[in-house]
């Protein structure tokens, strides 16, 4: 459920009408809903609530401030992937002992760093990093908090960009090396293990491939405690997909994870951790694009709009599928007709959809491209010089811009010419 509904005839986020956002900020931009953001949030709250745990959002799904301040507020923690995101945690007000670091190729400096402002854990995901890291800390007179990645073997069956727990992946330790790991970081001067961490991929469809990882992650923590190591916080990473199209796609509802978790592990006495990112921005976010042409083609009418594959580009990279509506309510039975819809980039890759049912257009008209508040805005560039997309919060019937989309002065003066040439 989000919301971004019609009313009156207009397409609104909550209690405004993009229509009017789009009058005010021009086009592309991307519109994220507060009520739709807190209520996803919550909806892993509650499906935690059996047990002590900490809902930790993955800002590298959607990173801008305001929206980091407004689930931090709520009490979320952060999972950070860089020393940039942990700046962007610690502007949002968000405590150090909420923010976990995971990734696979932390610099020193990123964990000079998070050492020095507060952190909760570190998600290790190799030796070299363990060693790296119990150096940092003993340099600094401290210890980090680890837990350490564990790579289960599991197939998420999710696209293959995005799936990270196989063997073959770059992510995590094999399980079967772990308690080997673990003796090895316990022995080392500057860190503390406090716990497991495991995240096998993103856009997971079914449950079926987390059970098979927490049943791991839950005969991995007896083998550790049995080895002497305080296990308390099992980190079970993000993942959980969601609904892409209206129609044919019911992933797993947060309740139902929230239950599997439950059976699998609560017998522990762990703190449970996850990292949720695409759930809980995901379908709080749409991109709203202007049409510049129809074009009639060969056999086929273009629609070209103003947004284009660096605003968004989750469907030229993965191949991937947003529901695009027209912001102005169609008349009940209005005809449609099959558009491809394009953007303005110089690559055939620039396109959104193919034979896109949609209402008759023109140009000025408005689109909303939906489910685009995870990886969207975070993944945008400024190829061919086409300023970055701006972000705008709804709360209500507030709204504001929350990232401005820069004036091409901005733009060039980043650039500069060296004196010798
Ligand atoms: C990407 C990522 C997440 C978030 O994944 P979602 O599919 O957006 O929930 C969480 N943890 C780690 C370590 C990640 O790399």
């Amino acid at each position: 459920m989000d919301h971004f509904l019609y009313k009156n005839g207009s397409l609104h986020a909550e209690d405004v009408a993009l229509s009017e956002i789009a009058a005010t900020v021009g086009t592309p931009f991307y519109c994220y809903s507060a009520a739709t953001l807190t209520r996803h949030y919550q909806l892993f709250k509650d499906a935690l609530a059996p047990m002590p745990n900490l809902v930790c959002f993955a800002i590298k799904s959607l990173s801008n401030v305001a929206v980091l301040k407004l689930l931090g507020d709520l009490g979320a923690g952060m999972d950070v992937v860089s020393g940039g995101e942990y700046l962007r945690a610690k502007a949002a007000g968000v405590p150090g002992d909420r923010i976990v670091f995971s990734g696979v190729g932390k610099t020193r400096e990123e964990m000079r760093l998070a050492l020095t402002g507060g952190i909760r854990q570190f998600n290790v995901e190799s030796e070299p990093e363990m060693r790296a890291l119990s150096e940092v800390a003993v340099s600094l007179g401290v210890k980090a908090p680890i837990a350490v990645r564990v790579n289960p073997d599991v197939d998420a069956r999710t696209h293959e960009k995005i799936a990270t727990g196989k063997s073959e992946n770059k992510f995590g330790i094999p399980i079967a090396r772990a308690r080997e790991v673990y003796a090895e970081a316990a022995a080392l001067p500057g860190l503390e293990v406090v716990g497991i961490d495991v995240h096998i991929g993103s856009q997971l469809t079914e449950l079926e491939p987390f059970e098979q990882a927490f049943t791991k992650v839950a005969e991995l923590t007896v083998a550790l405690r049995a080895d002497g190591h305080d296990i308390r916080r099992l980190d079970l990473g993000g993942g959980l997909g969601i609904p892409y199209t209206r129609s044919n796609e019911a992933p797993p509802l947060p309740m139902d994870y929230g239950a599997l978790i439950a059976r699998t592990l609560g017998h522990l006495g762990c703190e449970i951790e996850i990292e949720p990112g695409r759930l809980i921005s995901g379908n709080s976010g749409v991109l709203v694009s202007g049409v510049i042409y129809v074009k009639n083609g060969e056999g086929r009418d273009f629609l070209i709009l103003d947004a284009a594959m660096n605003d968004l580009v989750r469907p030229s990279m993965y191949g991937a599928h947003h529901d695009i509506v027209a912001v102005a309510e169609p008349a009940p039975g209005a005809p449609t007709l099959p558009f491809d819809i394009v953007g303005p980039v110089c690559e055939t890759g620039d396109t959104f959809a193919k034979a896109r049912e949609l209402p008759l257009l023109a140009e000025g008209d408005l689109v909303a491209f939906r489910s685009a508040g995870a990886y969207g805005a975070v993944m945008a560039s400024e190829y061919n010089t086409r300023p970055l997309v701006p972000e705008v919060l709804v709360k209500g019937d507030h709204f504001a811009v929350i990232r401005a989309r820069p004036s091409f002065d901005e733009i060039l003066k980043r650039d500069s010419i060296p004196e010798w040439l």
